[in-house]
C-alpha cells in the first residue's frame, strides 16, 4: 500500500510524525502535569525533557508546502510545491533553549 510513497517521504513521515506526536502530546502532558509539577519532577518546563521543540511553521516536517490549500492537497504532493522551512532550517525542530542553556547532560 506504500508503493506510491518514496523513501524520502517515508523518512519525512517518520521524523515528522515523531515530532508531531510530541507536539500533539505536549498539551495532554500539560493537562496532567502542571509546569510547577514538572520543575519539581526535574522535567524541562519548555519541552518536558524532550529536548526538542517541534517547529510550528512546518509542523516538524522541515518543509513548507506551497499554496493556500496545502492541507487539502497534502495527499497530492506532485501538485504542491514544497520548500525547505526557513524558520527551523529544514530540521523540523529546534533545540530546546532551556535544555541547551543548562547543557548538563
Ligand atoms: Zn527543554
Ligand atoms: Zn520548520
Amino acid at each position: 500500500m506504500f508503493e506510491h510513497i518514496t523513501a524520502s517521504e517515508i523518512a519525512g513521515f517518520g521524523v515528522g510524525g515523531l515530532l508531531l506526536a510530541a507536539t500533539v502530546y505536549a498539551p495532554k502532558i500539560d493537562s496532567f502535569i502542571s509546569i510547577s509539577q514538572r520543575s519539581s519532577l526535574g522535567m524541562c518546563k519548555r519541552c518536558g525533557d524532550l529536548r526538542l521543540i517541534a517547529c510550528s511553521s512546518c509542523k516538524g516536517t522541515g518543509t513548507i508546502k506551497g499554496g493556500p490549500f496545502s492541507s487539502i492537497l497534502l495527499e497530492d504532493k506532485s501538485k504542491v510545491g514544497s520548500s525547505s522551512c526557513t524558520k527551523c532550517r529544514a530540521r523540523g525542530h529546534f533545540q530546546c533553549p532551556e535544555c541547551s542553556n543548562l547543557s548538563q547532560a
